[in-house]
């Protein structure tokens, strides 16, 4: 990456509101079959375009082709039953109904890779993808098979892999985990998270992000986050095992949020992709209120390692809202890129 401090966003954008019901997450879809595939693809086309036209250097698909985050990679692997619902405690925070692993897991067929091939075929400029980390996928699934989250992330880690390496192949310039689950399950991130996330980017040639965060802005998030207490000390307990790991960039959510900017320091080395845009809230951010954030993590990250970026999806978000979120991280990222003389 030539230019410094590039934009990109955490992943997800809003959907225009012929294609899914907006500012909702597990929105039905509006269209069916044939009709429903060429919707995606349009809108990922526009999203696109918006992160172009708002001047994001990184730009992903928006997540346009996904009704959700994790769920709709789970839908297409073997071994999991879609019509067999439980409700489980998701992130130890909010009840959701969701799948069951009945049998083996395996990756029938790709599953995002079309959808890569056409992002890289529509733009020259650095693509990012986004594909939902094995702790935070068992965290999101009832597993009457395995019986065991490590036993299961592991199987999970393995098709990442398989995926990774054919969205590498498709182009695709960042390979990025999501992995809230990393900021709930200490003992485990510790134990077996990082190892997992490690096993899913192995033989990687591309560069490879996991993504930690305190959510969307959905009220499970912001009552949870009312728990949390003056200081957010989550990153502690992950970093450093994170900065020995191999993976090359680490984005975290920073702006509005109560982190210590100081953790940062302990991924000193890595690339650090620094949230400098709150999605909890419809307050769009001056250009001066993103520079102040990361005129802040200057202090602890390398400017040839800071990559701004928002603090999570913007999914959830009226489009208007996200448009000027995006514009303003653009904004915000000149002003310090002028100060430091790039
Ligand atoms: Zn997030």
């Amino acid at each position: 990456m030539k230019k410094r401090l590039p934009t990109s966003t955490a992943g997800s954008l809003p959907k225009p509101a012929w294609l899914a019901e907006p500012e909702k997450l597990w929105s039905p879809w509006k269209l069916q079959g044939a009709e429903l595939e060429d919707a995606k693809r349009d809108a990922l086309r526009l999203s696109l375009q918006e992160q172009q036209h708002a001047g994001i250097d990184i730009v992903s698909d928006g997540e346009q082709t996904r009704q959700h985050f994790v769920t709709t990679f789970i839908e297409h692997l073997d071994g999991v039953d879609f019509a067999k619902r439980e409700t489980v405690r998701i992130r130890n925070r909010y009840d959701a109904s969701v799948p069951t692993v009945v049998g083996a897991v395996s990756r029938p067929k790709p599953v995002f890779v079309d959808d890569a091939r056409f992002l890289r075929s529509q733009t020259d400029q650095p693509i990012k993808w986004a594909l939902p980390g094995p702790m935070t996928m068992i965290d999101t699934l009832y597993d009457s098979h395995y019986k065991s989250r490590e036993k299961l992330a592991w199987e999970f880690a393995t098709l990442l892999n398989q995926e990774a390496r054919e969205l590498e192949a498709a182009g695709v310039d960042i390979i990025q985990f999501d992995e809230p689950a990393f900021n709930v399950f200490f003992d485990e991130v510790n134990d077996w998270g990082v190892a997992t996330l490690e096993r899913a980017i192995e033989g990687l040639k591309c560069e490879t992000a996991v993504h930690i965060c305190y959510g969307y802005g959905i009220k499970a998030n912001t009552d949870w986050k009312k728990t949390l207490g003056s200081e957010w000390r989550q990153y502690e307990e992950t970093f450093p095992r994170l900065q020995a790991s191999s993976i090359d960039i680490v984005s975290l959510e920073c702006h509005n949020a109560r982190v210590p900017m100081d953790l940062i320091e302990l991924i000193r080395g890595k690339k650090v992709m620094v949230g400098a845009i709150d999605v909890a809230n419809h307050g769009v951010e001056s250009a001066e209120e993103v520079a102040a954030t990361l005129r802040r993590a200057l202090q602890f990250v390398e400017a040839d390692k800071l990559y701004p970026c928002t603090n999570c999806g913007m999914a959830p978000l009226p489009r208007d809202v996200a448009r000027g979120k995006l514009a303003a991280l653009s904004a915000g990222a000149e002003i310090v890129r002028r100060e430091l003389g790039a």
